[in-house]
């Protein structure tokens, strides 16, 4: 079922669309001969062989099935997953629209690599990510004759969210205020938006976002798994707000565990980490029809994304990310319930 048939496109897109992409095993697990346990038999289901062990202790695998709108296996490519996540947000914000993309799950799965921001790959490609790919369409779109008279302008801004501060990812990681208004209307004081006019010139803020995301740390993932990234693809008509894309790396799900035998600042982030993803599926959850009662305040991170939960026009994907190991199964079936908690 690819695409809906001709004289149904009138119907109202979907609100929510939630997918899961599996990565292919890596050379360490390869080395270690770790067994893959998930599978995507159908393009909307995914099955995970989990590992039981009887009273007698003798051990069996249980399959757990699961669908979403949609499941890709290990031999999808970006482009493909973006074509039906991301993209079809894009029309949104030429409407006034807010179009946001979440990428959820374990630490090492897959999150950045989708996004567009793979830190640890030889050779940086980011123009085949989902932020450069979202840019992409954005410029193409904004060459309609139908986008001339508006005059759009576009602009980049890339920050994230560490321990419930925010830091601005453009600006040297320099602390940003976030305030909320008697209208409710929620701002992130100082952010940098800086304007674009091609794909180059959004690779080259990710590149800066991306430096900045890991300056000053011992290791680039440590740091990643405990922060959230968003990065924005805003569009303005005179200067004033017209749509947005933001596109959420989100923190490793697994760090919300972070909460007994580890350091007090680990487990600081830890309870942070777990209150801002429980925020955020309760926010979505309630996203099209539970305005006054959407507990966007609950976390910085949904607090700054409440246009993407309250907004007159605002469509949502999240693309759960899973590892396929073996070892990684009970983090792996953590995600899977999660992503179907928010469908
Ligand atoms: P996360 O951001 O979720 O912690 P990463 O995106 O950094 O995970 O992925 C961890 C490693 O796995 C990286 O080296 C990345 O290049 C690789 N990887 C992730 N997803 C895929 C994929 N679908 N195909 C090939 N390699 C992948
Ligand atoms: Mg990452």
């Amino acid at each position: 079922s690819d695409g809906s048939p001709p004289g149904q496109e009138s119907r109202p897109r979907p609100r929510i669309s939630v997918c899961v992409r599996k990565r292919p095993l890596n050379p360490r697990e390869l080395e270690r001969r770790e067994l893959d346990v998930v599978s995507v038999p159908h393009g909307d289901v995914v099955m995970v062989r989990e590992a039981k062990q009887r009273l007698d202790l003798s051990r069996y695998l249980e399959n757990q099935v699961f669908r979403f709108d949609r499941a890709f296996d290990a031999t999808a490519t970006n482009e493909l997953v973006y074509r039906h996540t991301a993209q079809p947000l894009v029309e949104t914000v030429f409407r006034r629209g807010t179009a946001t993309c979440f990428a959820y799950g374990q630490t090492g799965s897959g999150k950045t690599h989708t996004m567009g921001g793979d830190l640890s790959a030889a050779s940086q490609d980011f123009s085949k990510g989902l932020y450069a790919l979202v840019a992409r369409d954005v410029f193409c779109r904004l060459r309609r004759p139908s986008c001339e008279k508006l005059e759009l302008r576009v602009y980049g801004a890339f920050f994230e969210i560490y321990g419930g501060k925010v830091y601005d990812l453009l600006n040297g990681r320099n602390r940003l205020r976030v305030l909320e208004d008697a209208k409710q209307q929620v701002q992130v004081v100082g952010l940098q938006e800086q304007e674009v006019a091609s794909v180059e010139d959004v690779i080259k803020l990710i590149e800066v976002g991306n430096r900045a995301r890991t300056s000053g740390q011992t290791s680039a993932n440590t740091h990643s798994s405990r922060s959230h990234a968003v990065f924005q693809i805003i569009l303005r008509a005179r200067g004033n707000l017209h749509g947005k894309f933001s596109l959420v790396d989100l923190a490793g799900n697994e760090r919300g565990a972070d909460t007994g035998n580890s350091n007090k600042q680990t487990r600081l982030e830890g309870a942070e980490i777990n209150k801002s993803l429980l925020a955020l599926k309760e926010c979505i959850r309630a996203l099209g029809y539970n305005k006054a009662h959407t507990p966007f305040r609950a976390s910085k991170l949904t607090q700054v994304l409440r246009d993407s939960f309250i907004g007159e026009n605002s469509c949502t994907c999240m693309i759960a990310t899973i590892s396929p190991g073996l070892r990684s199964c009970e983090h792996t079936l953590n995600t899977l319930r999660y992503a179907n908690r928010v469908k």
